[in-house]
């Protein structure tokens, strides 16, 4: 069945490093480039790992974008008609992105953003939760555990070839960060409180 939708909406999607967030995106832009729309890609200029004005994806898909500091900049570019917006590695932004999803979404755009939804501790990533809640749409990908083979939806991270410890700062400087895919039971992060405690469990 065919049900008529109008313009305007949130389509979020999440998952670990690896899972193909940056690839499903770019998958998209590509089919609305095709359809004539006018799309604007955006990404956090944190993110400069392969090229300074490109999305580019662990397997070397890419296409063109526009590096932004902050989220409101995104409002210097978008135009009368423009139609789609799309926003890569937006954890990475400051939490003005969520309001400016809405608005832009309340407005009649179609709005693609791709981000993490965990971060290394396996906790939810800044204002990722509130993305999730207020989109209409969520694909949740999962990437391979390196451990076990099975699909992973965490990021471990790796520090002077060690798991990093729960308290560690997002930044050290001088080490050598790495990052693999884990599943739930691989994932490591040594000094991390009991989740049922964390979680606000009640032990009586
Ligand atoms: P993300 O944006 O989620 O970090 P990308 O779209 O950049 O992911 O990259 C996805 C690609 O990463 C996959 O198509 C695959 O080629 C590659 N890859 C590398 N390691 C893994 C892994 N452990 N599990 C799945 N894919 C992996
Ligand atoms: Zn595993």
């Amino acid at each position: 069945m065919y049900l008529k939708q109008r313009e305007g909406w949130i389509e979020v999607i999440t998952g670990p490093m690896y899972a193909g967030k940056t690839e499903e995106l770019i998958r998209r832009v590509k089919r609305l480039e095709y359809a004539e729309q006018n799309v604007i890609v955006f990404k956090p200029t944190i993110d400069d790992r392969y090229a300074a004005d490109e999305v580019v994806s662990h397997n070397n898909t890419r296409t063109r974008s526009i590096n932004i500091m902050k989220a409101a900049e995104i409002m210097t570019y978008v135009e009368k008609d423009t139609d789609v917006v799309a926003i890569d590695e937006v954890q990475f932004l400051d939490e003005e992105a969520v309001a400016i999803c809405e608005y832009l979404a309340d407005h009649g755009l179609r709005v693609i953003v791709s981000g993490l939804d965990r971060d290394f501790r396996g906790e939810p990533f800044s204002f990722m939760p509130r993305l999730l809640s207020l989109a209409e749409e969520v694909t949740k990908l999962s990437a391979i555990c390196v451990c076990c083979h099975t699909p992973a939806t965490r990021t471990q991270r790796i520090v002077n070839g060690k798991p990093a410890n729960y308290s560690d700062p997002i930044i050290l400087v001088g080490a050598k960060d790495t990052y693999e895919a884990r599943c739930r039971h691989c994932h490591e992060v040594p000094g991390r409180p009991a989740v049922y405690d964390a979680l606000g469990g009640n032990h009586d």
